[in-house]
């Protein structure tokens, strides 16, 4: 058996972050990955999103450039190529990742590992075992049981694609959803987005899902409320039959957006005594320890928050409580900001309206809705709308929600402020820069 200071299971956002640190910090450690370095964020998730919204930005900017004077004349768009550079791109991170772990001094196992026993690990035969061991082995998408559910593809398939679907469906209304959806129609899919509620993005702040699901259809996204597909067939000709009960649509594609599912199944955490919920998602402590002793977990598989950098920050979090002395080292969970990659995206933080009036006597809101100067000149006038939720007496900025563009670059530096627990005045006295849309948020009224 082979024993290391820190062993962790999984190399996506969370492991390879909390792996450096420690070996930054003098453990050995080992790390076990059983796909693609860098995990989902790096090879299905925020990196190649991240791309594609940029490419349904510059078909938007195309669309925009008549109204500054610009003949284009005939585009084209080859999905093909742009997949290619994705890939490649996507290739050269693996690689940094790689690169950046052996610099670490960290070793590297590729396998899929399962407890063997309360200290033991085991990747194809071979035992280790370690004083800590970290499970961060994140999750995959969930596909719903019905019909012909297998017919549809998720966001891992999305990233598979070599080609444009003339028509999509895509189930969901989370982050994934909106994001897809405004992804293929920005690039000239027909797309149906299927949403079982009442909203899109129902956790979100009332004015943020409806500001959003009002632009996806002034932007052609068909958005059918209280929609649930019961079955996919074949329809021939590659085409799928979507049932729906009273609605019935023909698609290329199909993708569920519909959550995702822990990766837990494959653990054998019953042999290491480690209790894990109905949903496979691990229960932790505020310090990420989950019930059995030295063994810990962070990132998506403890189900809280499931953002890259609440991953990266809990694993570093960790590492310095286990080797360098930090006792009281941990992440604090409230006020993370997040932004959705929707068109247009939306950044957000801390409480919204309802919540605020939940928990607080006395909120006052402040709200504005404006169509931002770059499209005083453009045919697509989308709005910005943004809202400050403010607590108590001296009017505390506990909420911050903004959908828009440029809403992804501008909400960090608030949510710094938002963090150190700025009032309305604070935001009222800082002077706007102008023109730009975020100078709004220091001057509303
Ligand atoms: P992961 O990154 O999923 O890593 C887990 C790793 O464990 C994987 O590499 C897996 O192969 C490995 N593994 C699993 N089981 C085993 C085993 N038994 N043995 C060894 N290895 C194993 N977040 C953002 O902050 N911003 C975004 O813009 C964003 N966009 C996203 C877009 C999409 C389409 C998706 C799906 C997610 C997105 N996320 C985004 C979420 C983000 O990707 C996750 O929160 C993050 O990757 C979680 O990190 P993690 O370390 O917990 O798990
Ligand atoms: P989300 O949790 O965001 O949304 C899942 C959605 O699926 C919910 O809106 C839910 O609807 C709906 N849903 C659940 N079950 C069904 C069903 N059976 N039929 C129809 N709809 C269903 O999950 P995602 O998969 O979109 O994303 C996973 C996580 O990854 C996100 O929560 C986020 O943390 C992270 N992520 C972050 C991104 C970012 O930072 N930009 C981008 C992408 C992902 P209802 O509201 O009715 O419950």
């Amino acid at each position: 058996m082979r024993e290391y200071d820190y062993l962790v299971i999984g190399g996506g956002s969370g492991g390879v972050a909390t792996a450096r640190r420690a070996a930054e910090y003098g453990a050995r450690v080992l790390l076990i990955e059983g796909g693609r370095l860098g995990g989902t964020c790096v090879n299905v998730g925020c990196v190649p999103k991240k791309v594609m919204w940029y490419a349904g930005g510059i078909a938007q900017t195309l669309a925009d450039a008549p109204g500054y004077g610009f003949s284009i004349g005939e585009t084209g768009f080859d999905w093909a190529a742009l997949k290619h550079a994705r890939d490649a791109y996507i290739e050269r991170l693996n690689g940094i990742y790689a690169t950046m772990l052996e610099k670490a001094g960290v070793t590297l196992v590729r396998g899929y590992a399962r407890f063997a026993g309360a200290r033991s690990v085991e990747v194809d035969g071979q035992h280790y075992t370690a004083r800590h061991i970290v499970i961060a082995t994140g999750g995959r998408p969930k596909v719903p049981e019905m019909p012909g559910a297998d017919l549809g593809i998720t966001s891992d398939g999305f990233f598979l694609l070599d080609h444009l679907p003339k028509r999509v469906a895509i189930v969901g209304s989370g982050y994934i959803a909106v994001e897809l959806a405004g992804v293929l129609n920005a690039l000239g899919s027909k797309v149906e987005l299927l949403v079982r509620s009442e909203h899109l993005l129902r956790p979100f702040d009332a004015m943020i899902r409806d500001e959003l699901t009002t632009q996806m259809r002034e932007a052609g996204v068909n958005v059918h409320i209280r929609t649930q597909p019961q079955s996919l067939s074949h329809l021939g000709d590659g085409a799928l039959g979507v049932d729906c009960g009273t609605r019935h649509l023909e698609v290329d594609t199909l993708i569920w957006a519909i959550g995702r599912e822990a990766n837990t199944a494959q653990l054998e955490l019953a042999r290491a005594g480690i209790a894990v919920r109905g949903d496979g998602v691990i229960d932790t402590d505020a310090f990420q320890n989950t019930n059995a002793e030295g063994i810990y977990a962070i990132g998506d598989i403890t189900g809280r928050a499931e953002l890259t950098p609440v991953a990266i920050a809990a694993g570093r979090k960790l590492a310095a409580r286990l080797f360098k002395g930090e006792a009281d080292a941990r992440l604090d969970y409230t006020n993370i900001p997040t932004v959705t990659f929707s068109h247009p995206p939306i950044g957000t933080i801390g409480l919204t309206e309802d919540e605020a009036r939940t928990q607080h006597q006395s909120v006052k809101v402040y709200t504005t809705r404006f169509t931002g100067m770059y499209h005083a000149l453009t045919a697509h006038k989308p709005r910005t709308a943004m809202k400050l939720v403010c607590a108590g007496e001296d009017e505390r900025v506990v909420g911050c929600h903004i959908i828009g563009e440029g809403a992804d670059e501008m909400l960090q530096g608030f949510a710094v402020a938002i963090r150190m627990g700025a009032t309305k005045a604070d935001f009222d006295a800082t002077v706007a820069i102008h023109p730009t849309s975020a100078e709004e948020l220091v001057t509303m009224r």
